[in-house]
């Protein structure tokens, strides 16, 4: 049923709810709240809680008045203002620029608000732009639990919240009229056998009631339901995507001999190094596209396994490229290549943002002629004026770090060539098993669940900036002994702003500047500089160049050097105000170290004192392994934070959360994979490849 037929959608509400995805009733029912607002609870006027949203039902005690009060190089504004009255006392309302609400309030009428309540200089007690209701009209936003939406323009949360009613009642009264698909928000496309083992309600229950709830129990039965609907075929969805590129074609490599390479390495592969290598030489010689990802733990040596199948692919005549998030690593990596790939008579060119204009061009050149057989760069790698003779395999390295889109583009930087490279992503962020397969559904991945042998776990300990004076004495005896040091701090400079509440918590965030000048005073022998983002890349270069060969004793910097980089006699990792850092990110920081034979260790330096920072201090000193770190990261930060933004590629759920659902998510991967054993019918298996086909184009949209 179109939108327009409901009342009070006209053209204008009609373009604001399309604009917001919204065409039809089903897609109004399908667009869910984003919250409730309990209000069984009415309270009165002695009853109100200060600062928080309250109920109450009053009578208006005196005529509504408005006044206007000009504003300095703005509009003036109006305030209408209403006294209301119970049994227990009085109660001013204020609403702001709705100056007809002066009319609509009538003396002695009984109304229904809902509304903050805030403390005025502590003399009155105001209720400020409430929703508002007459007590004797249908009770859809008072008295009970009441849906609060994301809404488009033209919508206030009350007339978005009748319009849903009304669809619900339209659908409703068309619902089992045979031959209309009037209702089709109410279609069940779960199979039956799957919604009776897991025992969910059927889809007109579920939406009835996670729009207007009509008891606790419902609602959450509702809840069940929609989170397993929407999981399942998402799951499925991604399943098949992964089907699809498997059977695309690919490029055919022949067996090459890996030894010369290896030999040149100055270490044999680990056996999971080895283990994944085998994955990869097994994707790449069936015929069908390698779309693979490696998971490996910091420090476990996924450079080696990336640069021998870019040997694979450049001993089969094709290019390779490498794509690494940062300057800083981009250059480490192509110093590699170029070390190891020289020899064999492979060319490799170097291109990020910074190289300057003459060595882009020759760089440019060499790619597009196929001179260059191992390209190694940043996102510049991904512009458009790079052209490829013959990409044979895309690597993008610490792919956390940039978007599914960025990683496909690499890919498809290829297409003119009518056949896509093989791919291989990499990362040193364990993704929990259960996400991996959400966020990487489409992906084959490879664990290197080892770590090179002679390791020493890096010894970690909390302390707060009580310490400082042992951990100078701390970097003076590593430094004394040959090694050198990190120590990272949030912030480039200290704050400029105002002595305001946010510039007090920023004093006590610790920055690059000041700790580098503070540092250098306490230990005068050594020789300590700084490293952060707004440094020029060739000056970023040069420290780093400086810290590789020893010359530089302590780096001071900010997160930059959290990916990748490897000194091997670095042995010291201080991290100050560790507490903003999540597990994951100072698991990373703490990799920097523990990369040669020497013992190594990890401070870390916090004055905050709440639980949860307690407990991520903890893991750390207590746990070496990622995986663990990150399933707990996800436990104590949810996924939102855990993966920061959309960029991580994690698709965006109407209803489903990721932590709070990690349940669910199971269940619902226990029956993908079980499906071809429970009972669907024909009928059934049309729904949901119908389904897929939506989350395919909507969601997922963009992605394949
Ligand atoms: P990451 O997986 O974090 O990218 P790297 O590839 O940077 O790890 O490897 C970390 C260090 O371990 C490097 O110095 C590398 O030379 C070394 N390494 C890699 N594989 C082995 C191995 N099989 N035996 C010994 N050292 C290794
Ligand atoms: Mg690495």
């Amino acid at each position: 049923m179109n939108i327009l037929k409901l009342s009070g959608v006209g053209a204008k509400r009609a373009h604001s709810l399309y604009t917001a995805g919204i065409s039809t009733v089903a897609d109004l029912l399908n667009h869910f709240p984003r919250d409730y607002d309990d209000r069984t609870q009415v309270k009165t006027v002695a009853e109100l809680s200060l600062d928080a949203v309250n109920t109450i039902r009053g009578i208006v005690a005196t005529d509504p008045e408005t006044a206007t009060l000009p504003r300095k190089g703005t509009k003036p504004l109006n305030i209408t203002k209403v006294i209301i009255k119970d049994h227990t006392g009085t109660l001013e309302l204020v609403w702001f620029n709705q100056p007809y609400l002066k009319k609509y309030f009538k003396k002695h009428g009984e109304y229904i608000f809902t509304g903050k309540v805030r403390s005025m200089h502590g003399q009155r007690v105001q209720m400020q732009s409430p929703e508002y209701e007459p007590c004797n009209e249908n009770e859809l936003s008072h008295a009970r639990i009441v849906p609060i939406y994301t809404t488009p323009p033209q919508f206030s949360q009350k007339t978005f919240r009748a319009l849903i009613h009304q669809a619900l009642e339209a659908s409703n009264r068309t619902a089992g009229q045979a031959g209309n698909g009037e209702n089709e928000a109410f279609i069940d496309h779960l199979p039956s056998s799957i919604r009776k083992k897991y025992n969910l309600c059927n889809r007109k229950t579920a939406i009835c009631n996670i729009h207007f709830p009509e008891s606790d129990e419902l609602f959450l039965a509702a809840r069940q339901r929609l989170v397993f609907e929407e999981l399942f075929f998402m799951q499925t969805a991604l399943l098949q995507m992964k089907g699809a590129t498997t059977a695309q074609a690919g490029i055919l490599f022949d067996d090459v001999d890996m030894k010369p390479f290896l030999r040149t390495l100055p270490f044999s592969l680990t056996n999971a190094q080895a283990g994944v290598l085998a994955d990869i030489a097994k994707d790449i010689s069936t015929g069908g596209r390698m779309n693979r990802l490696i998971q490996g733990d910091v420090g476990s040596g996924k450079t080696a396994v990336a640069m021998a199948a870019a040997y694979l692919a450049m001993k089969n005549g094709y290019q390779a490229a490498l794509m690494a998030p940062t300057d800083v690593l981009a250059n480490q990596h192509f110093m590699q290549c170029r070390q190891f790939f020289a020899p064999p008579g492979f060319e490799t060119v170097l291109l990020t943002g910074s190289i300057g204009a003459k060595a882009r061009r020759e760089a440019l050149a060499k790619i597009q002629d196929g001179r260059a057989a191992m390209i190694v760069g940043t996102h510049a790698l991904i512009q458009e004026k790079v052209e490829y003779a013959r990409l044979g395999l895309a690597i993008t390295d610490e792919q956390h770090r940039f978007g599914v889109n960025q990683r496909l583009s690499l890919t498809q930087k290829a297409m003119s060539d009518s056949v896509m490279p093989h791919t291989l992503v990499m990362t040193a962020t364990p993704i929990p098993r259960t996400l991996g397969m959400i966020l990487y559904g489409d992906l084959d991945i490879s664990i290197i669940n080892e770590l090179p042998p002679g390791r020493q776990v890096i010894k970690t300990y909390a302390v707060n900036s009580k310490y400082q004076q042992r951990i100078h004495d701390f970097i003076r005896k590593e430094v004394e002994q040959g090694r050198q040091a990190y120590i990272i701090c949030p912030a480039i400079e200290a704050s400029q702003e105002e002595a305001s509440e946010t510039a007090a918590a920023k004093a006590e965030m610790k920055n690059v500047i000041d700790y580098t000048a503070a540092l250098s005073a306490a230990l005068p022998d050594m020789k300590i500089s700084c490293l952060h983002g707004k440094m020029k890349p060739t000056d970023k270069q040069q420290i780093m160049d400086d810290f590789k060969s020893g010359c530089i004793h302590a780096l001071v910097s900010t997160t930059v050097i959290e990916v990748g980089v490897h000194v091997a006699n670095a042995t010291l990792m201080i991290i100050e105000n560790a507490e903003r850092f999540g597990l994951s990110q100072l698991h990373q920081l703490r990799g920097r170290v523990g990369r040669g034979e020497a013992q190594s260790y990890c401070v870390l330096i916090t004055d905050t004192k709440n639980d949860e920072t307690k407990q991520r201090m903890k893991a750390m000193c207590d746990t070496a392994d990622g995986f663990k770190l990150a399933e707990l990261d996800l436990e104590l930060r949810g996924a939102g934070d855990f993966f920061g933004t959309r960029q991580h590629g994690l698709p965006s759920f109407a209803i489903a959360n990721l932590y709070r659902d990690m349940d669910v998510l199971k269940e619902v991967q226990v029956t993908v994979v079980e499906m071809e054993r429970l009972e669907i019918s024909g009928e059934e298996e049309g729904a949901i490849k119908m389904r897929i086909a939506r989350v395919l184009d909507n969601t997922l949209g963009g992605v394949m």
